[in-house]
């Protein structure tokens, strides 16, 4: 095999994809790629430079502009260290919106595909599987009701002291980024017919991970 495998993983806001995604990354030293901090570091630029959100001539010129950093446990785009600031309600409230546009994506798959050319890569987002990584030995769409989403949510943003946020709120807002993410024109958020499905609800993330690590084994010992 000329490039190492490749795992690809998909699925809604708060299904668990970054967590597993990383415990998977550390089990088999593979390359971990958070595409969703990407959009997220773009949608910080255009909200820091106050464009409008549908400004698609100035927000190509941003992100063509844009260096984004990604290493383990930082997200840095043009110097400034955005890990924190791209969690934020801010950020997450407009990022489907902004991903939704043609001239972010298409700057930013090339980037991806970039990033896994070699292989040897766990990526995590709404479109690995169906778009970016058509070619993955391991294809996985990580899934929960919205209701189990918020919980996770809410409880990620109390460990990351961003305060109490409402169940309903969180619902509100996940359901609204699920929506605008399944139904854009450009690669929506949708389960790749050759994706394994995983609903997390009733699996610990040891579980999940392991399931997904001995897909792996499979394919890479081939
Ligand atoms: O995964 P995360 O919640 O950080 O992703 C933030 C947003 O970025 C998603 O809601 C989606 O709008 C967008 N995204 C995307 N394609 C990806 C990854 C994320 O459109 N591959």
């Amino acid at each position: 095999m000329s490039q190492l495998p490749i795992i690809a993983i998909d699925g809604p806001a708060g299904a668990g994809k970054s967590t597993v995604t990383k415990l998977v990354a550390d089990r088999l030293g593979l390359l971990f790629l958070d595409s969703g901090a990407m959009y997220r570091a773009i949608t910080w630029l255009v909200l820091e430079a106050q464009l409008a959100l549908d400004d698609e001539p100035n927000i190509a010129l941003l992100v063509d502009r844009a260096k984004i950093v990604l290493t383990k446990d930082k997200v840095v785009v043009n110097d400034v260290d955005v890990t924190e600031a791209i969690r934020t309600l801010a950020v997450t409230s407009k990022v489907s919106t902004i991903a939704a546009l043609g001239v972010v994506r298409v700057a930013l798959v090339k980037q991806q595909q970039e990033i896994g050319r070699q292989g040897g890569i766990v990526a995590e987002g709404r479109d690995m599987c169906t778009n970016v990584f058509p070619q993955a030995q391991v294809k996985i769409f990580l899934t929960a009701s919205v209701a189990e989403r918020a919980k996770r949510r809410q409880q990620d943003l109390r460990d990351r002291g961003q305060g109490d946020v409402s169940l309903l709120e969180l619902e509100q807002s996940i359901a609204e980024r699920d929506k605008i993410d399944s139904t854009r024109e450009i690669s929506p958020l949708q389960k790749a017919v050759d994706a394994v499905e995983i609903i997390t609800v009733r699996l610990t993330i040891d579980e999940v991970v392991d399931a997904i690590v001995a897909m792996y084994r499979q394919v890479a010992n081939k």
